[in-house]
Order: C-alpha cells, then sequence, then structure tokens
C-alpha cells in the first residue's frame, strides 16, 4: 500500500454520511435504519454498505429481531481498521495520542519540550516519538492515516506555518507541516490548538448538526473555538477565536498591547503563581521561564484553594470573575447555547471555576431568558487539543463535512504528491 492510499477519502458524500451514522451509534444500526435514517434508497445504502465492509471500515456484527419480518443484520465500525496520530505541541510539553478509527485513545505519550529553540530537533523528537507509540501499541503502520498537530496560534493555514506562537522561543515562520511530514512519512494536518481542541469536543458530541457552542481553550495561553450550526467557525485566515485581549475590567495584570486586565494575561497560570509568589501564598522564588514549574506549581495554587487556604482561594476566584466577564462577551456574540471548557490550565481549576461562572453568568445573559446557556468542562482532560489534532484526521476521512479538507496544502504537499 502506498502512503497516501490509507488517506482516501471514503468516497461520496452519502458513503461518508453513512459512515458517520454508523461510527455515532452505540449499539450499530441496520441497513433499514440507515435507509430511514438517510432518506437513500434501500440499493444505494446496500452499495455503499458493501463498499464499507470491502473497505474493512465496518463489520457486521450478529444480528437482532424487530419485530416482524427477519432478523437484520446490525452494522458497527471496526474501530481496528484505521487508526490516526494526534500531537499537541505546548510550549512546555508534547502530547501524543494514537486514535482508533471511534476516535477512542487507545495509546498516548508525553515528552517535555526543553529544545523548544531548535524547531528542527524538536520535530525529529515528534517523529521518534510518535514512531515509537504506534510501535507499542503494536498498530502496523499502514492502518495508520495521518498526523494531526495542534499548535499555539497564530498559524498560516495555507502555507502549514507556525508564525512565532508566543512562549515557543525560536519558533519564527516554521514550516512545520512540510517538515513533520518530511520527517514521517504521513500526510500532516495542522491546526490551531483551540481550534484542534473544537473539533475534538464536536466529534463526541450528540446530533452535531445542531450544535452551536464555543469551546475556551485553557493552555499556556487563552484561546476560544467557536461551532455555529454544527460546524466549527474558521475565519479568513483559520485564526478565529483569538479572545486574550477582551478587557475585564479596572485592575488586572498588565498586558502585552499596553492595557491593564485583558481576560488572557489575568487569567494565565504565569501571572497567577506569581502574584501567589509575591504575596507569600506559596513558597519559592519565581521563574517565570520554567513553564513546568509553572504548571505544577498552578497545581499547587489550585490544591491549597480546595483546602481551605482562602488567600489561594482569592486569587483564584479573581482570575474565574475575569474570565467570567470575557465569556459573557463570547456567549453573547455568538448566541451559543452551550459553554465548554477545557484544556491543560482549566483541569487544576475546572470545579471552583464552574461554580463561579454559572453563578456569574445566572442571570447576566442577554439570553437568558430566551433559552439556558450551559457552561460545562470537557469530558476529554487535558490531553483534548492532541486528541481533537487526531479527529482532524479522522474528520477528514469520515466526516460528511470535513473541516479537514480545507487543512491540506493546495499544491505540491506531502498529502497531495502521494
Ligand atoms: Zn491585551
Amino acid at each position: 500500500m502506498s502512503r497516501g492510499s490509507n488517506l482516501e477519502r471514503v468516497g461520496t458524500f452519502n458513503q461518508a454520511v453513512i459512515l458517520d451514522i454508523v461510527r455515532r451509534s452505540d449499539s450499530g444500526v441496520s441497513r433499514v435504519e440507515l435507509v430511514q435514517a438517510t432518506g437513500l434508497s434501500t440499493q444505494t445504502v446496500s452499495n455503499i454498505v458493501r463498499k464499507l465492509l470491502d473497505l474493512g471500515l465496518i463489520n457486521e456484527t450478529g444480528k437482532v429481531s424487530g419485530g416482524t419480518g427477519k432478523p437484520r443484520t446490525v452494522l458497527n465500525i471496526d474501530p481496528n481498521s484505521r487508526y490516526a496520530v494526534g500531537i499537541h505541541l505546548d510550549p512546555s510539553v508534547m502530547t501524543f495520542v494514537l486514535l482508533d478509527l471511534s476516535g477512542t485513545v487507545v495509546a498516548r505519550s508525553h515528552v517535555s519540550v526543553q529544545a523548544v529553540a531548535d524547531p528542527e530537533r524538536t520535530i525529529q523528537k515528534m517523529a521518534t516519538a510518535m514512531s515509537g507509540l504506534i510501535e507499542e501499541a503494536e498498530v502496523p503502520r499502514e492502518r495508520v492515516l495521518g498526523v494531526g498537530i495542534a499548535a499555539p496560534g497564530p498559524i498560516d493555514l495555507q502555507r502549514g506555518v507556525v508564525v512565532g506562537p508566543p512562549l515557543l522561543t525560536g519558533w519564527d515562520r516554521v514550516e512545520l507541516r512540510e517538515s513533520l511530514g518530511a520527517a514521517t512519512g504521513f500526510p500532516v494536518f495542522l491546526d490551531k490548538d483551540s481550534t484542534a481542541a473544537t473539533h475534538a469536543e464536536l466529534w463526541i458530541s450528540e446530533n452535531p448538526s445542531a450544535q452551536n457552542f464555543a469551546f475556551i481553550y485553557l493552555g499556556t495561553g487563552l484561546g476560544a473555538g467557536l461551532v455555529a450550526d454544527g460546524a466549527v467557525v474558521r475565519g479568513s485566515s483559520n485564526n478565529v477565536g483569538e479572545i486574550g485581549h477582551i478587557a475585564t475590567g479596572p485592575g488586572g495584570a498588565k498586558c502585552s498591547c499596553g492595557r491593564n486586565g485583558c481576560v488572557g494575561v489575568s487569567i494565565m497560570p504565569v501571572h497567577l503563581v506569581r502574584e501567589a509568589v509575591a504575596r507569600g501564598v506559596i513558597d519559592g522564588s519565581f521563574d517565570d521561564a520554567d513553564l513546568q514549574g509553572i504548571a505544577a506549581r498552578f497545581r499547587q495554587l489550585a490544591d491549597q484553594a480546595d483546602r481551605g487556604d482562602t488567600r489561594a482561594a482569592r486569587i483564584l476566584d479573581g482570575a474565574a470573575a475575569r474570565l467570567a466577564r470575557a465569556v459573557e462577551d463570547v456567549a453573547n456574540l455568538m448566541d451559543a447555547d452551550r459553554i465548554v471548557f477545557g484544556g491543560p490550565s482549566w483541569s487544576p481549576v475546572s470545579k471552583r471555576y464552574l461554580g463561579i461562572l454559572r453563578s456569574a453568568l445566572a442571570t447576566r445573559l442577554a439570553v437568558g431568558s430566551i433559552h439556558q446557556v450551559e457552561l460545562v468542562g470537557s469530558v476529554l482532560g487535558e490531553d483534548i487539543a492532541a486528541i481533537g489534532a487526531g479527529c482532524l484526521v479522522l474528520d477528514h476521512v469520515l466526516s460528511p463535512r470535513p473541516g479537514g479538507l480545507l487543512l491540506e496544502k493546495q499544491s505540491g504537499s506531502a498529502a497531495a504528491a502521494h
């Protein structure tokens, strides 16, 4: 099998629709149910199912009897038929996940990023770690469809380039997609970390075409992903969701834009840990270049607050109140019915922040008298950006409306050349 052939799209729109229904069904679907769900003819459904069976993407897993008539054969996705790798490049740690065709994480690993100033070496490290992950999971390489990579924004998606993200020293206009494609031999999809995380959340959503939500991603920085009518909003340059400079009222940390109290800087772990150290809430010195140390101390700060340390709680609660102001604007702007929070800096404070966000926004939202706006933490955990990156690959192959189509380089790319 040549490398490119494993990234073949499933084919027609109807095939993708059927595969998507099979994928989303918990206990499998029959051909009759597929006819009912799609409105396609029995013959068309039957032909498509045959093709998907031949491709090995689905299998027949027994029969069920449904009232009158003969028992129906149930179709399920074959999760082990294809896989995708997702990578999250973060200034302090790289996360790798291997997803099966159902989107389940079958293996994961983390590699700390020390040589951030040297993209070339880091990309080689990525390729090695990725191969290790595939080998350890004992997955045949030809079953891996491709690699998705989530990177901090802004990114130049047309060129597959990371454009000097904050805190990634030396990563100024790095051709990440092409280099990683050359280093791994796989087609590579690139997206912004907050957008990738949004893809992951949409991937697991019930009734995806009815979704209208914002995903608030708390990593080293703050970003948002938006889903309107079931589609991930991308913007003219695929950099939608830069909400870090939304003003949150007087006071607050000094931002790089020259103002005080921008939400991004005000809720960043680096700022909150610095404040906690300065006030003697947590011990020791402060090194703002030690991102792993800051993440650890941020968890410590959250832990102290949870155990009843009122000074620690005051710092975090102040940050949550500022976050609530920004989230209010986002929810009002897009008329969302759900705001989902996630990312590595969300996990330690999720319970505390959710309580504050919910009570702060209970009566403030413009649409509050018309419909509920649900505020929830993502169930996907800290690795959500890496999972979302893997979903970009699966999405490209499986989804009737793949966001991934936009992500291929237009010509001469690794993906197109095969
Ligand atoms: Zn600012």
